[in-house]
């Protein structure tokens, strides 16, 4: 999870322990058993050096691949907030679940084989049993390191195809690839990208509502995989 303020419900629902600080990095660590399933809810924290949350693709690899070394998990989810489109059916509070790939939609390499490269199209588990189940929307997810949507940006993301934009998903997506753990985005909206307001002010007034959705979508998703081997999920 990218944002103190996402991960916060999640935290307090599971009654999450902090684990022992990842020091000289910002990343918090935290676990909590529900129905059976041991969580690590694994929080990008505060960048040192601009106080604000480790948000975008950097901080979101690291603290993967530490977590995948040292934790060896079955499953990983890329959780938190996106923004959606009115143009595809999005509203504010949704959970979408990746369906597809995940993608990256801000590498634009015009050099053979390194555009899609750029791209990425990183494997997601297939869930759409349990999306339909529990009443998710799915969708591929597109990552960049920007809250705006640039003309090239929606350039690729109306190729892609894309339901939720955000700028995590696609870079845990790659390390679960190199380390072969299946993956999956769940992300609530926060935001309509195609809509006049301006996405910054949304965000803001949209972020308690669509971390508390998060958080019970999570516990949902929990119950789900608790009861399924991670090749049976479906
Ligand atoms: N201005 C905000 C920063 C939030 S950045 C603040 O100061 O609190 C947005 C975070 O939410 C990122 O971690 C991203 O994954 C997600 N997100 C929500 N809406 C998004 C959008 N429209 N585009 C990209 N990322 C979005």
């Amino acid at each position: 999870m990218a944002m103190a303020a996402e991960a916060s419900p999640i935290l307090s629902v599971l009654g999450a322990r902090a684990l022992a600080a990842s020091n000289p990095l910002p990343f918090r660590w935290f676990d909590a058993t529900h129905n059976g399933c041991e969580i690590l809810v694994a929080v990008n924290g505060r960048d040192p050096r601009h106080g604000v949350d480790s948000i975008g693709t950097e901080p979101a690899v690291l603290n993967t691949h530490l977590v995948i070394e040292r934790w060896k998990p079955d499953l990983v989810v890329s959780a938190g907030t996106a923004g959606g489109w009115r143009r595809s059916g999005g509203e504010i509070g949704d959970v979408y679940v990746s369906d597809g790939r995940a993608v990256h939609h801000d590498r634009r390499i015009a050099m053979e084989g390194f555009d899609e490269y750029g791209i990425g199209s990183y494997p997601v588990v297939v869930v759409r049993e349990m999306a339909a189940a529990l009443g998710l929307k799915t969708g591929v997810v597109t990552t960049g390191n920007s809250l705006d949507e640039s003309d090239d940006d929606r350039r690729m993301i109306v190729a892609s195809g894309a339901a939720v934009k955000d700028m995590e998903a696609a870079a845990v997506a790659y390390v679960c690839d190199l380390h072969r753990v299946p993956f999956m985005a769940l992300k609530a909206v926060t935001d309509l990208v195609d809509h006049h307001e301006a996405t910054a002010s949304q965000f803001t007034a949209n972020l308690m509502i669509a971390s508390r959705r998060l958080a019970e979508t999570v516990i949902r998703v929990v119950d789900w995989c608790a009861a399924r081997e991670v090749s049976d999920l479906r």
